[in-house]
């Protein structure tokens, strides 16, 4: 197949990569140099911009950082979707907002295009092993369609239902994450000021009714695991900055519906107290630092 891809940065490299070694023919940009020589040295062909990148593609995606983005990918004039070919299937890999999804994906369907949303949990980690989950929002039939591709990027393919679903979805899982995260670095800061050891405290707590993936998998106190940001100067991983992005969704999103969210909003403060104190590159586990 002749896919497309937008956005070559630590997510979506990875996958354009996954997709090369399936035997696609990838077709890449990316607006930063750097990123754009590692696709081609990956075996890739460079596109001088985004439309060209889509000329001539069965399958066009875009990994890009936030709505506006993605916005400016798809709308207006020069937008892709006034100079592609409507028989290009398009996928929307970002996490943005449900809105934001739905409203291109129906200026999409007005010029003929098929288009779903499909953000991905699983890391940077996740996009080189092609075992990220996919959480897709559109029409079955296409969904069907794109399963085989999205399956050479990720191990979990599930349809979350319709147009924006997927984000919806994403939007919840990642302001979950954030809450425990928060909830775990307080209860293992308490411990150690108790003088437990954070390992000890970490495998009881594991095997009792506080287990949680960050406890387990991604723990935020240093020594505990390895391999872990943590562990590694909270280098790498999911940024401060991504997660504030995305606890900015869920509060937006819960505005726009009015339902009520105290814990998400607690998190977005929180986090967004330990960007600006000069975090807001690292891991997000670094939250385990914050003093209040
Ligand atoms: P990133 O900033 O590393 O990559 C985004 C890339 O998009 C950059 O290389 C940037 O140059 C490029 N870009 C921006 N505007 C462009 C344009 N107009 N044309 C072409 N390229 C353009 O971000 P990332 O970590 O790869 O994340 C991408 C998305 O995936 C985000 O929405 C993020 O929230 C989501 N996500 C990230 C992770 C993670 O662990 N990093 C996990 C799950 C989901």
């Amino acid at each position: 197949m002749n896919i497309g891809f937008i956005g070559l940065g630590n997510m979506g490299l990875p996958m354009a990569i996954n997709l090369l070694k399936a035997g696609h023919h990838v077709t890449g940009f990316d607006l930063v140099q750097s990123q754009s020589e590692a696709f081609a040295a990956a075996g890739g062909t460079l596109s001088t911009n985004a439309n060209a990148a889509a000329n001539k593609a069965d399958i066009l995606i875009t990994m890009l950082p936030a709505s506006r983005h993605v916005e400016s990918v798809y709308l207006g004039e020069s937008g892709l979707l006034a100079n592609a070919n409507p028989k290009t299937l398009l996928i929307d890999c970002s996490t943005i907002s449900p809105k934001v999804a739905q409203a291109v994906a129906s200026a999409a369907k007005a010029k003929g295009f098929a288009m779903v949303d499909a953000p991905v949990s699983g890391g940077t980690a996740g996009a080189q092993a092609a075992t990220l989950t996919f959480m897709v929002g559109g029409e079955s039939s296409v969904v069907e369609c794109i399963r085989p591709v999205l399956e050479k990027m990720g191990k979990n393919i599930f349809h979350a239902g319709a147009s924006g679903a997927g984000q919806t979805v994403k939007v919840c899982n990642n302001m979950l994450l954030g809450i425990q995260m928060l909830g775990t670095s307080e209860a293992l800061r308490l411990g150690i000021a108790n003088g437990m050891d954070p390992k000890v405290l970490s495998d009881i707590m594991s095997k009792s009714s506080g287990r949680n993936w960050t406890l387990e998998l991604y723990n935020p106190c240093p020594g505990v695991m390895e391999n872990v940001p943590s562990s590694k100067g909270y280098a790498g991983g999911f940024g401060v900055d991504l997660m504030l992005k995305d606890l900015g969704l869920a509060t937006e999103n819960a505005q726009d519906l009015d339902a009520s969210i105290p814990l998400g909003q607690l998190a977005q403060e929180l986090y967004e107290a330990h960007s600006k104190a000069g975090n807001g590159q690292l891991d997000f586990s670094s939250v385990f630092n914050l003093k209040q």
